[in-house]
């Protein structure tokens, strides 16, 4: 079992399945959601219409079409609103479902953006805190084996390998 985090574009990486911070809607949208269609291809789209959204805290999946990985988890995580509208267990809740989900289709590998911390502002080392410590309880109950945070700026990496090298 290995949990890392390194810095790179989530739609390069070559794993089993890669995690999409979603919105609501589940069609398209900025950042990390943004590259994934823009990587995936037209056909991600249309999976995406078939799926009738997705509650925050919840993901569904797809599979990866153009991408090198097999399969993308759309996960929604919450707006920060303060931290006192339940913004700690939704963003859990990501987490939890989309190793639920990539255990379901047998994925080995897994990668993680860091969910909500872009255009949905949740503090990074909250939001990191809450990613590892889920991962660290959820990923024994899997037959996953290999977990990465990919972190888009050298001050996320910094935030994730402080939390995986306590
Ligand atoms: P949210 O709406 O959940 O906050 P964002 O996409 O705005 O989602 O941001 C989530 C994180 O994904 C941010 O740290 C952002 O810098 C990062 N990100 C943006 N593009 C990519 C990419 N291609 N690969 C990995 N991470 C990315």
């Amino acid at each position: 079992m290995k949990i890392d985090a390194i810095q790179a574009d989530i739609t390069t990486l070559e794993v089993d399945a890669i995690v999409n911070a979603a919105n609501r809607s589940l069609m398209g949208g900025g950042g990390v959601d943004g590259a994934i269609h823009r990587a995936a291809g037209y056909e991600l789209k249309e999976a995406c219409r078939t799926l009738g959204g997705c509650e925050t805290g919840d993901a569904k999946l797809t599979e990866g079409f153009k991408l090198p990985a097999r399969y993308v988890i759309h996960a929604v995580g919450p707006v920060w609103n303060g931290g006192h509208r339940g913004e700690a267990e939704k963003l859990a809740g990501c987490y939890r479902r989309a190793l639920e989900l990539a255990d379901s289709v047998s994925a080995r590998s897994i990668a993680f953006p860091s969910i909500s911390t872009g255009i949905y502002r949740f503090p990074i080392e909250r939001a990191a805190e809450i990613a590892v410590k889920t991962v660290e309880e959820t990923l024994p109950s899997t037959g996953i084996d290999a977990v990465t945070f990919c972190c888009f700026s050298e001050g996320d990496l910094a935030v994730f390998d402080a939390l995986l090298k306590r």
